[in-house]
């Protein structure tokens, strides 16, 4: 696994922004880790760097939110509020197997849904530190993500 810590905003969307070429259709990014840890924040840098130019909001309420302006579709996801065994009836399936890049935040609760290939990054916030830091660790599942993760940002192996 690799893990890279950022100081502000700016940065965690920086990450999300440098991934973003690197994506195809079908790509599934699971984003996890605490309220406020900067989930939401590195999918804008992301939808940045897919050149959406609509503003990203978080999907909390409304689950999936779906950006079509940018070079690939981005079907940005909270899967929170999903009640258990709801995702199916989403039809998760066919945006995992669909024309664009998904980025899901909670995965733990979309668990039984989840393809065999995907990259996830968990977000911590450094509270004991006192200041507004985040480490975000890389954990990728299949060849795909793990060459994806070799050419993209430049992480430190832990
Ligand atoms: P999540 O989607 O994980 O609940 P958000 O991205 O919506 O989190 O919120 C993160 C909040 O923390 C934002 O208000 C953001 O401005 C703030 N923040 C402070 N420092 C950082 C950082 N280094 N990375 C990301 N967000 C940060
Ligand atoms: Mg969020």
């Amino acid at each position: 696994m690799k893990a890279i810590t950022v100081n502000t905003p700016e940065a965690t969307m920086a990450l999300g922004k440098a991934l973003a070429p690197f994506l195809s259709p079908e790509d599934l990014i699971l984003l996890d880790g605490d309220l406020g840890a900067g989930k939401t924040t590195f999918t804008k840098g992301l939808a940045a760097g897919l050149g959406i130019k609509c503003n990203v909001k978080s999907p909390t309420f409304t689950i999936i939110r779906e950006y079509q302006d940018g070079r690939l579709p981005l079907y940005h996801m909270d899967a929170y509020r999903l009640d258990d065994g709801s995702g199916d009836e989403l039809g998760l399936d066919e945006y995992f197997n669909g024309d664009g890049v998904n980025v899901v935040e909670w995965s733990k609760f979309v668990e039984d849904e989840l393809p065999d290939n995907y990259l996830r990054i968990i977000f911590k916030r450094n509270d004991d530190q006192g200041d507004n830091s985040r480490t975000l660790t890389f954990d990728p599942h299949g060849a795909h993500f793990q060459k994806i993760l070799s050419e993209s940002i430049d992480l430190d192996d832990k």
